[in-house]
């Protein structure tokens, strides 16, 4: 089959090309626009096969959409491109309404237009699988065990979860009103390799490596459930492949933690593996510095996968304890890439903090 796969060069996107490459024999596009958070060197391992393509463009721009439908054919659309990152959503909401909200529709549009015209099997078969988040349910009470499942209703809370609730619904009418073939996957946070340095874990490691501040929002007791991008690249392929059309799954690493115990995590790691520390730190723990909490920051999110397990067979393969010692011996070992997707427009600074917007900290 042939994959066309929006925001390829993000960090999740990228996961599930290396896994098409590496694990399966079908073709793929690539289509991206090379944001800040998109960097083609997270696919130089795969990007000479001959079944990868790349297609830089934007899935705002409805003729493009519909040139490269026209022009590659796909079986399955896989739909990545995201505006994703919580903190920039609140100081520039902008850019999240264009790409979550817009970019969907005009996806949405080209690939009904081009799956009307099809015939038969290929008719059939084709499929819009959308790629979303846990952030849409809302948040759950720290203390108790209720887990978010497949019909928990929806309620935002930042511009991001906001965004990508209304690309939910958009999906889902599209199925309801037109019968394109959709399905919907929500997650939890991802963690893993080639994760831009923005978000929690690879901020804290590089932040770590190099004697600065571990930012930890408030006291850090918001609990995360944990999800190995591998296991999610895995995931996601078995449900564009084997999901029922129309069907929701919610996807989820069994792996509840808090981000302080994240970060106390990592730097336990750090201390076994990288044990020369930069001059004047004496141990990484002491790095950890709480700064104000972020607004309307979601408690605990929690996901109930028993759907996808029961139904098509996935189970995440890493708990959280072999996934973060992964992820931090990768980061010790691709320093290189780290330096080279930070193209000096971002420095790690506090983003998404309304009380000090726009001044780093
Ligand atoms: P990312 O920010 O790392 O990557 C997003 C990619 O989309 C980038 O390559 C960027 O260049 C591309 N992109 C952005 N705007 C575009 C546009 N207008 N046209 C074409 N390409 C565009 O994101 P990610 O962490 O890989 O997340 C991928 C998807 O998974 C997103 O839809 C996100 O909402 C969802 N998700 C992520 C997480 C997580 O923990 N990272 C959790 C749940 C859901």
């Amino acid at each position: 089959m042939k994959f066309l796969v929006t925001g390829g060069a993000g960090f999740i996107g990228s996961a599930v090309i290396r896994h098409l490459i590496d694990h399966t024999e079908h073709e793929l596009v690539n289509v991206d626009k090379l944001t800040y958070a998109g960097n083609l060197e997270s696919l130089t391992a795969v990007s000479g096969n001959p079944r990868y393509v790349f297609e830089h463009a934007d899935i705002c721009d409805a003729g493009a959409m519909a040139r490269i439908f026209a022009e590659h054919r796909p079986d399955v659309v896989m739909h990545l491109a995201a505006e994703s990152h919580v903190d920039r959503s609140i100081d520039g909401p902008a850019a999240f309404i264009g790409t979550n909200i817009l970019g969907t529709y005009t996806l949405l549009e080209a690939a009904r237009h081009y799956w009307q015209a099809l015939e038969g099997s290929a008719r059939d078969e084709f499929r819009f699988h959308h790629i979303s988040t846990d952030e849409v349910y809302g948040d759950l009470a720290l203390e108790g065990d209720t887990l978010f499942t497949e019909t928990t209703a929806y309620e935002p809370s930042s511009p991001y979860s906001a965004s990508k609730a209304a690309s939910d619904h958009l999906v889902r009418a599209w199925q309801r009103t037109y019968g394109l073939p959709t399905l919907v996957t929500n997650c939890s946070n991802n963690y893993g390799p080639f994760h831009f340095p923005e978000k929690l874990v690879p901020l804290m490691i590089l932040n770590a490596l190099e004697g600065k501040p571990l930012p930890v929002y408030g006291d850090g007791s918001q609990v995360r459930d944990w999800l190995y991008v591998e296991d999610h690249a895995r995931a996601l392929v078995t449900v564009a492949c084997e999901g029922k059309v129309g069907e929701t799954y919610n996807i989820g690493g069994h792996n509840e933690c808090k981000n302080i115990d994240v970060v106390n995590t990592i730097c336990a790691i750090l201390e076994e593996l990288a044990p020369a520390k930069p001059a004047g730190v004496e141990r990484y723990l002491d790095l950890i510095t709480h700064v104000a909490d972020r607004p309307g920051h979601d408690l605990r999110y929690a996901i109930d996968a028993s759907k996808i397990e029961r139904e098509l067979g996935w189970r995440p393969q890493e708990t959280f304890e072999t996934g973060i010692r992964k992820t931090v011996a990768w980061y010790l070992a691709n320093g290189e890439w780290s330096r080279r997707v930070q193209d000096g427009s971002y420095e790690r600074e506090r983003l998404g903090d309304t009380e000090t917007q726009g001044q780093l900290q």
